[in-house]
C-alpha cells in the first residue's frame, strides 16, 4: 500500500495541483484527492505512474513519510509576501532531502550541534560570539561561511529550485538546526541569507514573528560578516559605487548591504546613502551587481553520500536506497559541493592550514573500516 501523505507532499514539492498531477497519470482529480486522504487504494499501474511523475520509485510511495520539518523563518507565515505555493514547495523539498540526510547519518554520525542560545543576549553581541564559534577571529572578513556552519553542527540543505520570493530559510529538525538554500542565487545574497538565517536559530522561536525578528537577524547578519569595528575602517570615508565594489570583493557581502551598513554606523549620512540607492538602482545593480565573490555551496550531504557510496558517490546505488530517480539523485547532489570545489583557506589565525570539508564526524568503531575505503575527513 502506499502512503497518501507521501503523494501528497511530493506532488506539491513539484508545484503541482491535483489535478495537474491527475492529468500527468490519466486519472481524475478526485480519485488523486482520494489517493492523498489513503479512502482510494491505488492499482499496480497507476502507482507506477505516480512514481515516475513524482520523481521516485514505488518503494518511496510505500515508505510512511517522517516527521516534516518546522518552520522557523517568518516568510513561511500565512501573512508573508511568499505565496502558499512557494512555501510548500521550499518546506517539501527540504523535508524529502532531510529525510536522506538523516538516513545518511546512520552510517556516519553527524557534527554535533554547537550553537547555542544565550538568554537576553542581543543580536550584535550574539553575532560576535557564533563568529568565534565559527573558528574566526573579528578582524578578517570571513574566508567562507556555508561549510564553517555546517561545521557547528547546522544542516545546510541545498535545494535544486529557484524561487523569485525566497533565497532562503531556516527550520528544525529536532534539536537539529536546518538551513535551506534554494540555487541559482548571486553568492554575496547567499552569504547574507544563511548569516540571516543563522540569526533567526540562534535568537527566536518558531512562532515569533513581525518586522522587530527581521531587523534582528538583519542585525545579526551584519555584524557576523562585517564586524563594526573592522568594518568601520574598512569603508572609504566617502564611498563610491566602485569604491564599494572593492570593499564587496574583499568582504564577500553586496554593495547594497555596505551602504545599508556605512549608513547604519554614521559613516555616511542619510543623503549620501539615498544618492548611493539611486545610483545603484539607475545602474540596476539592485538585481546584479559586479564585483566578485566566490560560490559557495554546502557539502554535509554529498560527504555522507561518499561515505556510504563511495568518492562518486554511486549514485545508482543511492537512488534505489532512497527510492529516488537517478535523475533527483543526481539533481540534488549537484547542490553539493564536491572535495575539489571547497575552499582551502586558513580557518583559524595561528592554526594549521584546515581543510573545509570536515563536515561529518565517523562514530569511533567505523574509523577502522572506512578508511581503508573511502575519504577520510582531517581530524
Ligand atoms: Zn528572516
Amino acid at each position: 500500500m502506499i502512503y497518501g501523505q507521501r503523494v501528497r507532499r511530493l506532488r506539491l514539492m513539484h508545484g503541482m495541483t491535483q489535478a495537474e498531477l491527475a492529468h500527468r497519470v490519466l486519472t481524475t482529480q478526485d480519485r488523486v484527492s482520494r489517493i492523498e486522504k489513503d479512502e482510494a487504494r491505488c492499482d499496480a499501474e497507476l502507482e507506477q505512474m505516480l512514481a515516475v511523475e513524482l520523481g521516485v520509485t514505488s518503494d518511496c510511495l510505500r515508505r510512511a513519510p517522517a516527521a516534516p520539518l518546522q518552520a522557523l523563518s517568518p516568510q513561511f507565515r500565512a501573512r508573508s509576501r511568499v505565496s502558499q505555493r512557494d512555501r510548500s514547495v521550499a518546506l517539501e523539498w527540504a523535508n524529502l532531502v532531510n529525510e536522506e540526510y538523516q538516513r545518511l547519518t546512520e552510517t556516519a554520525a553527524a557534527l554535533p550541534t554547537r550553537l547555542s542560545r544565550e538568554d537576553g543576549e542581543g543580536p550584535a553581541d550574539a553575532a560576535r560570539r557564533v563568529r568565534h564559534l565559527l573558528g574566526f577571529n573579528q578582524r578578517e572578513p570571513l574566508p567562507y561561511l556555508v561549510l564553517a556552519v555546517e561545521r557547528l553542527g547546522v544542516r545546510v540543505l541545498g535545494l535544486p529550485i529557484t524561487l523569485s520570493t525566497m533565497d532562503g530559510f531556516s527550520a528544525w529538525h529536532g534539536d537539529t538546526p536546518i538551513i535551506g538554500l534554494m540555487t541559482g542565487v548571486p553568492a554575496d545574497r547567499v552569504r547574507f541569507t544563511v548569516a540571516h538565517e543563522l540569526g533567526h536559530l540562534v535568537l527566536h522561536r518558531p512562532g515569533q514573528a513581525g518586522r522587530e525578528i527581521e531587523a534582528e537577524a538583519d542585525a545579526f547578519a551584519a555584524e557576523l560578516l562585517t564586524p563594526r569595528d573592522s568594518i568601520v575602517t574598512a569603508l572609504p570615508s566617502n564611498p563610491t559605487l566602485n569604491s564599494l565594489t572593492m570593499v564587496k570583493t574583499r568582504w564577500g557581502v553586496s554593495v547594497k548591504a555596505l551602504v545599508r551598513r556605512a549608513r547604519e554606523l554614521g559613516v555616511i549620512d542619510a543623503d549620501r546613502s539615498l544618492s548611493l540607492y539611486k545610483q545603484l538602482s539607475k545602474r540596476g545593480w539592485n538585481r546584479q551587481e559586479p564585483g566578485f565573490v566566490p560560490e559557495e555551496k554546502p557539502r554535509g550531504f554529498r560527504k555522507l553520500a561518499e561515505i556510504a557510496y563511495g568518492a562518486g558517490p554511486n549514485t545508482e546505488r543511492l537512488a534505489q536506497d532512497a527510492g529516488w530517480s537517478e535523475e533527483l539523485a543526481l539533481t540534488v547532489l549537484r547542490q553539493y559541493a564536491r572535495s575539489d570545489e571547497l575552499p582551502r583557506k586558513v580557518a583559524r589565525s595561528g592554526s594549521a592550514e584546515t581543510r573545509a570539508d570536515n563536515v561529518v564526524r565517523f562514530p569511533a568503531h567505523r574509523r577502522a573500516t572506512s578508511r581503508a575505503s573511502t575519504e577520510q575527513p582531517a581530524p
